[in-house]
């Protein structure tokens, strides 16, 4: 599988105490995306400028030409051309550089997480699956939740749901809790700002719903491309009209992004747009409570 993060003991993605496998790749490019270095399945060189002292010692390392110097952001790589040889890293004597991103089989990240099966027995936690997009390594991904479902370990996973019903199915019989992202209701909108339509997600939504599976909806809330009442209104009432859906979160916009971009060397698509607070999303949950809805503003 390729991953490029396990995240220990969090409280934001499903009950109790969490470990939180970060599955690599995306087929999706939301503009606002959190996780640039979830987007391609293969390893990523993160740069790090504000520890970097222009030695310039990964450009002399690098056997393919692909860091290169740039006036605003330092000594990015070319993604394109760079082959993950981790060269560069070794070279860098002030910890600059980092890949992002490895190769691990189902036993080895079960290993890993299995670690933390006290705390989850204790807590009444588990282990959630994000990314990217955990369903596009969906065979992977149903056999290592299956191993964890042997050991009594619950599972959650966080999908924006654009694969084919057929890969939902995969994973149905092994995982207990679905986070499933809504971004826009218009579909030319969303393929703008996501880079695909949302019929087919909205479609898969719609089936997961009507199945005895627990679901929450995710909303990220996001300036200027849909923290209007109107748009919010329209979706919630998708939600109450075309589908069994019950809980909402809105997700705040927020930046914390922003540097990961930087290392990456990858343009940020948000500009100057400020974080949105927990009181701006509380107004749109009032309007989803008011029809019919659960909704609560998360915390992430
Ligand atoms: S990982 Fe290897 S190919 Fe990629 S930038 Fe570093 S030295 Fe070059
Ligand atoms: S080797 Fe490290 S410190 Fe030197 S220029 Fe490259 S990133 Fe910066």
């Amino acid at each position: 599988m390729n991953i490029f993060e396990i995240e220990r003991y969090a409280t934001e993605d499903g009950p109790g105490i969490r470990t939180v496998v970060f599955l690599k790749g995306c087929n999706l490019r939301c503009l606002w995306c959190q996780n640039p270095e979830s987007h391609l399945s293969k390893p990523q060189i993160m740069y790090y400028q504000k520890q970097c002292a222009g030695c310039e010692r990964c450009i002399q390392a690098c056997p393919t030409g692909s860091v290169l110097r740039t006036t605003d952001f330092g000594y990015i790589t070319n993604h394109e051309t760079c082959i993950a040889c981790g060269a560069c890293v070794d070279a860098c004597f002030y910890g600059a550089r980092k890949i992002i991103g490895r190769q691990s089989t189902v036993e080895q990240i079960l290993f890993e997480v299995l670690k933390d099966k006290p705390y989850f027995l204790e807590s009444g936690g588990g282990v959630t699956f994000s990314g990217g997009e955990p369903l596009l390594q969906a065979q992977e991904l149903a056999r290592l939740a299956f191993l964890l479902k042997e050991q009594g370990i619950h599972t959650a996973i966080e999908t924006a749901g654009h694969v084919p019903w057929e890969t939902i199915e995969q994973v149905l019989p092994v995982i207990d809790l679905f986070y499933y992202d809504f971004k826009h209701i218009d579909s030319d909108q969303h393929q703008h700002f996501t880079a695909v339509p949302n019929a087919l997600i909205l479609s898969n939504m719609q089936k997961l719903s009507r199945l005895d599976v627990p679901l929450i909806v995710r909303i990220p809330v996001i300036p200027g491309v849909n923290d209007s009442a109107a748009v919010i209104s329209r979706m919630f009432d998708f939600l109450i009209n075309e589908t069994q859906v019950k809980q909402v979160e809105l997700l705040m916009y927020h930046r914390l992004g922003l540097a990961k971009y930087q290392g990456l060397g990858m343009h940020y698509g948000m500009g100057d747009a400020q974080n949105l607070s927990k009181d701006y999303g509380q107004r749109f949950a009032d309007i989803g409570t008011s029809k019919g809805l659960q909704v609560s503003v998360g915390a992430k």
